[in-house]
């Protein structure tokens, strides 16, 4: 296990490492990040990426001993297609988002969670009613699963919104308010920043 992936502590790991690549013909091919929290028997996953991705979500599930169907809770950050395309693999999962993002009824409205360790931010700005999930874990370590609030690396060095935002400016106080408490963030579409 390299450094990097040792801070996730051993409840929080990455199903999927989010990219943002160019196929042979040019065009983006968007794939979100998708983690898995297991605690106390708990297991909540944010964000399913996009069909493409449900087999290797679910290879890595089942190399930490879950099977789709254990899944109690899935989170999405917002409801784009390349953040929910796994989502019905867990047929077993209430399945969560802000109330401002939900468009059907299999999908309900969350602003807390009863969860230890476990708390939803408002990061709007790239969507309205965009949200990140932050846990803090046994190491003392703040991480927090970011969505398209901060997409990639970049946007993060270079300090700039997403590409897409409906709100640019809300976009870059989302930004801040992740920054503010952050030691570690998983990005919508690139792999874990280390700030602290
Ligand atoms: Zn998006």
């Amino acid at each position: 296990m390299n450094k990097e992936v040792e801070l996730l502590g051993r409840y929080l790991h990455i199903l999927n490492e989010g990219r943002l690549l160019k196929n042979k013909d040019g065009f983006i091919i968007h794939a979100s990040s998708s983690s898995v929290l297991i605690e106390d028997d708990r297991t909540l996953i944010v964000d399913t990426s996009v069909k493409d991705d449900c087999y290797n979500i679910t290879k890595n599930l089942k190399d930490l001993g879950y099977m789709p169907e254990d899944i109690d809770i899935i989170i999405n950050t917002h409801l784009h297609g390349d953040h929910r395309g796994c989502n019905n693999l867990f047929v077993n999962a209430e399945k969560y988002a802000h109330p401002l993002q939900i468009d059907d009824s299999s999908i309900k409205s969350v602003y807390f969670l009863n969860i230890k360790n476990v708390s939803i931010l408002e990061t709007p700005g790239h969507v309205p009613g965009h949200i990140s999930v932050v846990f803090k874990n046994e190491l003392g370590i703040t991480i927090v699963i970011a969505g398209d609030a901060i997409p990639t690396r970049n946007n993060y060095y270079k300090w700039v919104p997403p590409r897409i935002s409906y709100n640019p400016k809300e976009a870059i106080e989302s930004m801040e308010k992740i920054v503010k408490i952050a030691d570690v963030i998983i990005p919508g579409h690139d792999s874990m920043l280390v700030l602290k």
